[in-house]
């Protein structure tokens, strides 16, 4: 009987994982056709920070809206493009629709665009990224590069030595969702990082839990210590604002600061004009 039920439990297991291939396949299928049908789409989050802590530019995030499921999230569908190769068109489309639209802007915020690891270990990737800032006619330091530490492990060498190219270009680099992965504070010294961002699981626990604020404290200190920026990711509620206020911290990003949204939502940030001209608009 025991050995029965096991049996039964198998069968359900298996038909189960099953289901799960065959809608990964499904996906997999859908999205090789999702950029050429225009399924895809960027929204746009808002970054502060200088000094004053105003918008200094945007982070580009990738939007699926599939024909008949709606909008998939792109933690879903990520994935499966890396897995299945399909990462290598969608991530060219998302880089030049973002350097085409920041170019098109009158103030010269900065535009930041996720680059998963398949990417950046593409044989093609500079000469992929010279031809689309040339093409664009973006600065090259307005762009920014998101990647995550597990775009290092794989093939650390040939990492930096694409990383280094990415710099003599002019492009920043801005190491993501920091304090998930690996962490280890070596690749923080041996790949050229501008910028560290903060995970959101981070400000998300300061009231709660004091470790994490101590470690926001701790990165905040170790980004000032490296010259390098630190952004924090996920900022929701005032007061994890005062929180980080009080750390002297200006750069941000977070629903409290603005939702990911539709370009248009930001055209008074991207393209007001000086403040004389909207006085002579007005
Ligand atoms: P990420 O790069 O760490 O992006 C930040 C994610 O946190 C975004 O989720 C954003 O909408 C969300 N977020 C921002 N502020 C808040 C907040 O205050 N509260 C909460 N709860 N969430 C906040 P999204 O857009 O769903 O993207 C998820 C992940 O998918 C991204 O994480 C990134 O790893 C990946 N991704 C998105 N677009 C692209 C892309 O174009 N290419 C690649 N390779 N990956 C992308
Ligand atoms: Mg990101
Ligand atoms: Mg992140
Ligand atoms: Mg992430």
């Amino acid at each position: 009987r025991a050995k029965q039920e096991g049996r039964g439990t198998y069968r359900f297991f298996e038909a189960r994982m099953g289901a799960q291939v065959r809608e990964r396949r499904l996906l997999e299928h859908d999205l090789r056709m999702a950029v050429d049908r225009g399924e895809l789409e960027l929204v746009y989050q808002p970054q502060t920070g200088g000094e004053a802590g105003a918008v200094v530019g945007f982070e580009a995030l990738l939007r699926w809206n599939h024909p008949s499921r709606g909008s998939i999230s792109p933690s879903v569908f990520i994935p499966i493009a890396e897995e299945s190769g399909a990462i290598l068109q969608v991530g060219e489309w998302v880089l030049r629709e973002a350097c085409r639209e920041a170019a098109r802007w009158r103030r010269p915020l900065s535009i930041a665009v996720n680059v998963s690891a398949v990417q950046i270990h593409a044989p093609n990737f500079l000469d992929l990224l010279v031809a689309i800032l040339r093409e664009t006619g973006l600065a090259p330091s307005r762009l920014e590069i998101e990647i995550t530490e597990t775009a290092l492990i794989r093939d650390p060498s040939r990492a930096l030595t694409v990383l280094r190219g990415v710099k003599e270009l002019g492009v920043h680099i801005a190491m993501d969702d920091f304090g998930t992965g690996y962490s280890s504070l070596s690749n923080l010294r041996t790949f050229p990082f501008d910028k560290i961002k903060i995970d959101r699981s981070f400000i998300s626990q300061i009231e709660s839990n004091h470790q994490a604020a101590a470690i926001v404290r701790s990165v905040l200190g170790l980004g000032h210590g490296l010259q390098m920026r630190v952004i924090v990711e996920g900022v929701e509620t005032q007061a994890e604002l005062a929180f980080l206020e009080a750390e002297n911290c200006r750069s941000l990003q977070g629903y409290l600061i603005g939702r990911p949204a539709a370009i248009e939502t930001f055209s008074a940030l991207t393209m007001g004009g000086t403040i004389a001209e909207e006085r002579l608009v007005a």
